[in-house]
């Protein structure tokens, strides 16, 4: 294999109709980024928006191991612009790698670039700092640690409870850090919060809806661990939902309200539905059955594949189809060493899941996975699946849209390249700009431009 930039130029080569951008955004997703010092933030002190750690570490090592950037943290977000590919402006989530071959630093003229293999491919925009972030909670904690907002300030990620009870290596998602996260923030004596108190979380809301005059905040999501049993004596359809019905009573229609959760039994969806939540993204993680049992063995004891799937579908009928967006992990189909062995067989399986669920009007979506090095898959595969396959996946994904009639889910801001928000993956880069579908439908008509983003917990 040469180079890096050899093989990212072969890809854009072969696959011509993938945009270029999106193969420069599925490499940093699925490889991080380094960070020289002179690209690092201040803080919450500073002028940049810093990482929020909003769910899972999203970096390819622990907070010891990032050097200055675990003290001065990184950017929520890059933006990527002009440069010898002449790249359309995109957003891109920061994932840290130090050893990685891309490295954003200042140049010689203070300019900060992206650079791969020690070559400048593009100009980097940094996040300002949300007027905001600048303002505490009465009791102290700051906006970024109850409401953080990614997506360049598109959707505000409301992670309310930072762990899971799908516990140990026989019941957490094999690529999942979120408890994890939680202890090593907590280690390196963080503000984290376990459980947010919904006083708090509207509090946040409050500042937020107050400084951000331009309404660039548009979507909020609630997310968090899979619950089993209960959280302050609440069952998760009732734990995640109560935080919804309170910000819909408080700031009713404000946002678009999205809440990622297992896929429950139609009455608890009805609740959420109730509540006002306007999306639910029961996320399926990997489509292949035998994966799917060995990379979430919690799911598949206490749900079981085909229930899950059949809820997704019962789901649909609460929602309406394009309401229900449930995520997969892109990627983790190719992990050693039970994932698939060629891209062929990898993008076969996937194409098969996106099948099942467009064909019944529920669009997908994915987040282009981070091989964290805590997690068992992350540990045995630290390059995270060829790239090759997160190009294939582009282009099946766009294809199977197509196939069944389908448009750019709600929610997740403008599609197409040079206008996407969303940062996690870019299926949405890939997209058709302009559709006028976009911007039709129940949560579609406030939309602008985002998910979770979604990576999303459970
Ligand atoms: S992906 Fe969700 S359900 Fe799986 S371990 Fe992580 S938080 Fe829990």
């Amino acid at each position: 294999m040469g180079s890096r930039t050899a093989l990212v130029e072969d890809l854009m080569k072969r696959f011509p109709h993938v945009p270029r951008e999106a193969v420069f955004k599925e490499d940093l997703l699925r490889g991080g980024v380094a960070f020289d010092p002179s690209a690092l933030s201040d803080n919450e002190g500073g002028e940049v928006k810093p990482k929020s750690y909003f769910i899972f570490s999203f970096d390819h090592g622990t907070l010891p191991e990032l050097g200055e950037a675990a003290l001065r943290r990184p950017p929520e977000e890059i933006i990527l612009t002009g440069g010898p590919y002449d790249l359309r402006r995109t957003v891109v989530s920061v994932r840290v790698n130090p050893a990685s071959p891309y490295r954003v630093a200042a140049g010689p003229d203070g300019l900060l670039g992206l650079y791969l293999d020690g070559k400048r491919i593009s100009d980097v925009g940094v996040p300002p700092m949300p007027e905001y972030y600048r303002h505490k909670l009465s009791n102290g904690k700051s906006v970024m640690e109850v409401a953080p907002t990614i997506q360049w300030g598109y959707l505000i990620y409301l992670t309310v409870f930072r762990v899971c009870q799908y516990f140990g290596a026989k019941e957490e998602c094999q690529y999942c850090d979120i408890n994890h996260n939680w202890r090593q923030h907590k280690a390196a004596g963080r503000p984290y919060t376990g459980v947010k108190d919904v006083e708090e979380v509207l509090e946040a809301l409050e500042i937020i809806d107050r400084y951000d005059t331009a309404k660039v905040s548009t979507a909020y999501t609630l997310t968090g661990g899979a619950i089993t049993k209960t959280v302050a004596g609440r069952d998760e359809a009732d734990f995640y939902g109560h935080y919804a019905k309170a910000i819909e009573e408080r700031f009713p229609g404000r946002w678009i309200g999205k809440v990622v959760a297992q896929a429950l039994p139609r009455d608890d969806v009805q609740r959420f539905k109730d509540y006002g939540v306007q999306i639910y993204h029961p996320n399926y993680e990997v489509w292949d059955r035998r994966l799917f049992e060995l990379y979430c063995p919690g799911k598949e004891r206490y749900v079981g594949r085909d229930e899950w799937h059949k809820r997704i579908l019962d789901s649909a009928e609460i929602f309406g189809a394009r309401n229900v967006i449930p995520n997969f992990v892109a990627g983790v189909e190719m992990a050693e060493p039970f994932g698939f062995t060629t891209v062929d067989e990898a993008i076969a399986s996937t194409t098969e899941g996106l099948r099942f669920f467009m064909s019944q009007g529920i669009t997908p979506r994915f987040t282009t996975w981070c091989p964290e090095p805590t997690t068992p898959l992350g540990k045995a595969n630290p390059q995270g699946a060829p790239l090759e396959y997160h190009i294939r996946l582009l282009e099946a994904y766009r294809a199977t849209m197509d196939e069944f009639g389908l448009s750019s889910p709600p929610g997740y801001g403008p599609p197409g390249p040079g206008n996407a928000v969303f940062s996690v993956s870019s299926f949405m880069d890939s997209l058709p700009a302009d559709e006028p579908s976009a911007a039709k439908g129940t949560a579609e008509g406030t939309a602008q431009g985002a998910t979770e983003d979604e990576p999303s917990a459970v």
